[in-house]
């Protein structure tokens, strides 16, 4: 399973991506802007889930969420947004816009360990 990790703070794209190796999901790529998240969802066919920041330069999370959800070949890939911002207008936001979790910073492993679990027992 391929993971896509995208954030603008490299300590937390860290903090995610170990997360993710000591659950054994050791395939993580990463970008820093929802631009770059794009192109490597183009460049890597095969993304299992995204794990994205909101706020971020040049395309934020949830522009990235509306492109992807925007396109057949996407739109179906689970994601969780990660945000500082945990309000509940921006919470429905996202998840109107298509995400399938939402995780508010900062976080424990376990909080992370059971949304991701939630979003992989729903995917099908
Ligand atoms: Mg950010």
């Amino acid at each position: 399973m391929k993971f896509l990790v995208i954030d603008d703070s490299s300590t937390m794209r860290r903090i995610i991506k170990n997360i993710l190796f000591r659950l054994e999901y050791k395939d993580v790529i990463e970008g820093e802007n929802g631009a770059q998240g794009w192109e490597l969802l183009h460049q890597y066919e095969d993304i299992s889930v995204l794990i994205t920041d909101w706020n971020m330069p040049e395309m934020n999370g949830l522009q990235l969420v509306k492109k992807m959800r925007a396109k057949a070949q996407f739109a179906d890939i689970p994601i969780i947004m990660v945000s500082t911002d945990g309000g509940k207008a921006e919470v429905i936001t996202a998840l109107k816009a298509g995400v399938n979790n939402y995780i508010v910073k900062p976080f424990t492993p376990q909080i992370l360990q059971e949304k991701l679990l939630d979003v992989l027992e729903n995917r099908a």
